[in-house]
């Protein structure tokens, strides 16, 4: 089963209830150096510099799996991930952190099979077994132009390849969700007829408030979880009912014509 929706997730504090990078540095106990290395570097250049520090003091990939695996999560989220993929949503997650970190809980969480496409930060084990992270956009070659994005990712190019990428790209409809300053880009370049999902008084919605008029999608925020899947669930369902109408309304007109095209041959 298939529908017309595709939902895309942002990942930190909007699939899970916190920041993975946060979290495995917090939990392996590297919050100083962390605070004190952070102004002197690009977001994504640090944690590949912390990756490196947690495994020239001893911590494994094993460690960092096993904090991840107990990583705050609300359950109402997985259940409407699940739900949605069922109904046949194309579901997909566009997030800064990095591969390792996202396939990691999200194979724990028993969710991988339900995302048909990952777009972060690539992340490998080197052969020295430290975790390295690579930015999505290689910053160092050329930049991907976009003022309101981080220099590794803007989430807007990838909401256009996405949009370019699927065929009868009209008939789609997209239903965005995130937290972060780094989800106004994409929240700016969905249509009429796409829906957005921010996280009430966190940064994307800060910046949503500040001119609703940008935004030409559906606007319609969630604080919690429950509220999460509360708000998803509602959309698919009325996306679904105005596609089904619309089906119906076709198909009406189909036998309608079919009906005047013969009707001369009953005459
Ligand atoms: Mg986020
Ligand atoms: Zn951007």
């Amino acid at each position: 089963m298939s529908n017309n929706i595709v939902i895309v997730f942002d990942f930190d504090k909007t699939i899970i209830d916190c920041d993975s990078d946060n979290w495995v540095v917090d939990e392996l106990g590297f919050t100083d150096l962390f605070n004190q290395l952070l102004p002197t570097m690009p977001f994504n250049s640090l944690m590949d510099r912390m990756m490196m520090e947690l495994h020239s003091n001893g911590k494994s990939i094993e460690d960092i799996e096993k904090v991840l695996q107990r990583i705050p999560i609300n359950h109402r989220i997985i259940s409407a991930i699940k739900s949605a993929y069922a109904l046949g949503c194309d579901l997909r997650i566009v997030s800064d952190a990095n591969t390792i970190f996202i396939d990691t809980i999200l194979k724990h969480l028993g969710i991988s099979e339900c995302f048909s496409e990952i777009n972060t930060n690539p992340g490998y084990v080197n052969q020295e077994g430290r975790l390295k992270v690579m930015p999505y956009h290689d910053f160092n070659k050329a930049s991907h132009g976009c003022t309101l994005c981080p220099p590794n990712m803007c989430k807007g190019l990838i909401i256009d390849r996405i949009q370019k990428s699927i065929s009868e790209v009209e008939k789609k409809r997209f239903i965005y969700l995130g937290d972060g300053a780094g989800d106004y880009c994409p929240s700016l370049r969905l249509r009429e007829r796409d829906f957005v999902m921010p996280r009430k008084n966190f940064p994307v919605w800060d910046l949503i408030c500040k001119d609703p008029s940008l935004v030409k999608a559906e606007i319609h925020g969630w604080s919690d979880g429950e509220e999460l899947e509360q708000v998803l669930m509602n959309l698919i369902n009325k996306i679904m009912m105005e596609e089904h109408v619309q089906f119906i309304a076709s198909d009406c007109k189909l036998a309608t014509n079919s009906i005047c095209s013969r009707s001369p041959v009953i005459a």
